[in-house]
């Protein structure tokens, strides 16, 4: 009988979720790991006699300090020692799992190793020795499909009597590093051990190697258990880095990231074979890449599939979006019937029912786009997208994997920088990983869209697809750009060398695509309904006080009350060259008023103090306050824009939509509509990206990418608005 802490540890998407959930059933509960965010999971299991505590790790490919996951798993590790650590792979991507599971072997924690996902290595045809993997690694094997539940209780016997086989000894394993840093890995080992230098938690050699790999998190442990000793061995480390580069042109910690995959290539040679014999699917694979991906063929169908997918969105997703638009015009209408004139009518119609409606008006199209974006990415089609597109990534400083961060913000109009900026965790290395952060906020996020739409569909009625494709594959120009001109300055250095795994192709299910597409559009209505119904108000309040005070009303009142008079004492058949002149003076008096009272209140005048700079791009004062609201959120620029027009309307007709009140608005002309796309492609991420960035890079990383992104956009929107003045 007995208590038994298990980890389970993995890549993400290695199905260790489905493996957790498969091993604990419904005893689990959910807590935060300790001082950050990421969710820890643990479930109980009865097994016979012994109880066992199984601990959800966060997903990782590596065990360096690189990420917060990555310092989370390894801690777990290093200071609760569990008793065994499950490893879930995909065995279907063995080389690559086994990379973090090296790192467990280095540590020396007993380990088993889960072969997940043998039905696709089933299916592609191959065959993976899992005894001699067994053999090579020093570690249980065990095949399993946890989609299924194939294996899982084999996995969790052999994790617990490997448990009780070990009783908490570790038994680390040793890699060599090569004739340059191994000599010098010894003779740290023994002054680690001689000192008894963090030896309580962890192997004396796996502290060497963090030295060398100059991981901040275990240096910073060491100075405070021993500063002498831990400068000692980082003046080794600098000197041998220092050797390295000359000799070899690489870091430590770059030679013994090849030394682990060399130890695995090794393995993986007597483990993995594929017969000669193609299963037909990866053969029709093959073929159909012959073409997709074909070197001119290629990026043309690539060119052609996204532009479907806006036409399809365009003209299907119309539709609906036409019933939204209508229902909510209703529903203003109906308030206004039902209620008094005053604050709670202009509250809920201008501010509440014209705000969120103009966002969630936009829920059918974004939802389109969704399905089709994930059908492709269920299909396998974005990873050849990926792999076309490295070719022009390298030129511009960046990786291949830039690409799924760029795609995830926007890259095919419709993503979120939020999660693109977080999908920037796959980059490996720093300096192409900063400049991704910086520019995937660039690409055409969801809150951008219907900004682009509106204008699109105002002032290029007939074009306005080809517009909207012209506005995405300009962000991508200026993505790279933007990032070629940072590698070349702030962030000089070479490029890591690419390998991209292409999957076979898959029909995507229609479930699968649903679900994608159904958790994306949710999210977006989740935001209109929270984050920006409160901005919508917050807005419609400072475009409403401070109030005209008594005596202008009073003023006004006088200019009205004669007119007004003079009008109600007309006859009823007086002629028309009588009655015109009289309504048109009291329409000026009431457009004086509007204008006066708009002017008046908190937004109008930040609004109108901006616009003798912000005129230089063509954006009048009902512009900046959209703009300004939009780094809280980009779906507010097209709300606002609607609550500023409806506000203060007097010479245009209720019924207009916002798009009709902008091209009537003589002081929004087609140039000012160029310049506020490109200026909203440009400028500063809503404030939930900056906040993700920070965490992704740091708050002066962050700061910087703000001032520089917002710079640049107003200086090309004030360019393109002349230049367009200029024109036409
Ligand atoms: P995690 O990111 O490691 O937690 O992975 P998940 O548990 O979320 O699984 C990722 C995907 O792989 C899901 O779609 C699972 O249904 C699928 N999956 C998990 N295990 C298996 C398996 O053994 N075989 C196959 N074919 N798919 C699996
Ligand atoms: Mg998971």
């Amino acid at each position: 009988m007995g208590k038994y802490t298990l980890g389970i540890a993995g890549n993400p998407n290695c199905g260790k979720t489905t493996m957790f959930n498969a091993l604990t059933g419904a005893r689990q509960h959910v807590a935060n790991w300790p001082g950050v965010t990421v969710e820890k999971k643990i479930g109980v299991i009865k097994s016979g006699e012994d109880t066992i505590d199984l601990v959800d790790l966060p997903g990782t490919y590596s065990l360096t300090a690189y990420t917060q996951e990555e310092l989370v798993a390894r801690n777990f590790l290093v200071e609760e020692r569990p008793e065994v650590v499950i490893d879930v792979m995909n065995a279907d991507a063995l080389e690559r799992n086994l990379y973090l599971a090296v790192q467990i072997m280095e540590l020396g924690v007993p380990l088993v190793l889960g072969l997940n996902m043998m039905d696709e290595v089933r299916k592609s045809g191959k065959n993976i020795d899992s005894e001699k993997l067994a053999t090579l690694s020093g570690c249980k094997v065990v095949e399993t499909v946890a989609r299924n539940g194939k294996g899982t209780s084999a996995l969790l016997g052999a994790a617990l009597d490997l448990a009780k086989e070990k009783r908490g000894e570790w038994n680390p394993l040793n890699i060599t590093y090569g004739p340059d840093l191994d000599p010098v890995l010894d003779e740290m080992e023994k002054l680690i051990e001689a000192n008894g230098f963090l030896t309580d938690k962890v192997p004396a050699r796996w502290t060497g190697i963090k030295y060398l790999e100059r991981d901040e998190d275990v240096i910073i442990k060491g100075r405070m258990a021993d500063s002498d000793l831990s400068s000692t061995l980082e003046t080794m480390a600098r000197e041998v880095a220092a050797h390295t580069q000359k000799t070899l042109n690489a870091q430590p910690d770059a030679l013994i990231a090849d030394h682990r995959y060399g130890f695995i290539a090794g393995m993986i040679k007597d483990v993995v074979s594929y017969p000669v014999l193609d299963a037909d699917r990866i053969s029709r694979s093959d073929q159909m890449d012959k073409v997709l991906t074909h070197t001119l063929l290629g990026p043309l169908i690539m060119l052609g599939i996204v532009y479907v997918i806006y036409q399809v969105t365009f003209s299907v997703g119309a539709i609906p979006m036409g019933w939204l638009e209508s229902l909510f015009g209703w529903m203003g209408d109906s308030v206004s019937a039902a209620l008094p004139e005053g604050h709670l009518r202009s509250l809920l119609v201008s501010g509440i029912i014209d705000g969120v409606g103009g966002v969630l008006g936009f829920v059918p199209l974004i939802m389109f786009m969704f399905l089709m974006i994930s059908a492709l990415e269920d299909s396998g089609y974005i990873a050849r997208m990926a792999y076309m597109l490295d070719r022009v990534f390298k030129i511009f400083g960046l990786h291949g994997t830039s690409v799924l961060p760029f795609i995830v913000s926007g890259g095919i109009a419709g993503g979120c920088a939020v999660p693109g900026v977080m999908a920037t965790r796959t980059l490996r290395s720093p300096k192409e990983k900063l400049a991704t952060i910086f520019v995937a906020p660039y690409m055409t996020c969801g809150a951008k869209v219907p900004v682009f739409l509106m204008l699109a569909a105002a002032f290029f009625p007939e074009n306005s697809a080809a517009v909207m494709l012209m506005i995405t594959l300009g962000a991508w120009v200026m993505a790279l750009l933007v990032a070629r001109a940072l590698r070349s300055t702030v962030i000089r250095g070479a490029s890591t060398p690419f390998v991209m795994e292409l999957p076979p192709y898959r029909m995507p299910t229609l479930n699968g695509v649903l679900i994608h597409t159904w958790e994306r559009t949710w999210e977006y209505a989740k935001k209109a309904g929270t984050i920006i119904l409160g901005i919508s108000i917050l807005i419609w309040a400072m475009m409403t006080f401070p109030q005209l005070p008594q005596e202008r009303l009073d003023a006004y009142d006088a200019l009205r009350a004669p007119i007004v008079t003079h009008l109600e004492a007309l006859d009823e058949n007086a002629p028309e060259s009588v009655r015109a002149p009289l309504e048109e003076q009291l329409a000026a008096v009431d457009n004086a008023l509007a204008e006066e009272s708009i002017h008046h209140t908190a937004a109008g005048r930040i609004g109108t103090a901006l616009e003798p700079v912000t005129m230089l791009a063509g954006f009048n004062w009902r512009t900046n306050i959209a703009l300004t609201g939009g780094f809280a959120a980009k779906e507010v620029i097209v709300s606002t824009l609607a609550t500023a027009y409806s506000l203060g309307e007097i010479d245009v007709e209720d019924t207009d939509t916002l798009a009709q009140k902008l091209v009537n608005d003589a002081t929004f002309s087609k140039a000012s509509a160029i310049a506020l796309i490109i200026f909203t492609m440009l400028y500063a991420p809503c404030f939930v990206t900056v906040v993700t960035m920070a965490r992704e890079s740091s708050w002066s990383w962050a700061a910087y990418s703000v001032v520089g992104s917002t710079t640049l956009a107003f200086g090309l929107a004030v360019l393109a608005y002349n230049v367009t003045k200029a024109l036409s």
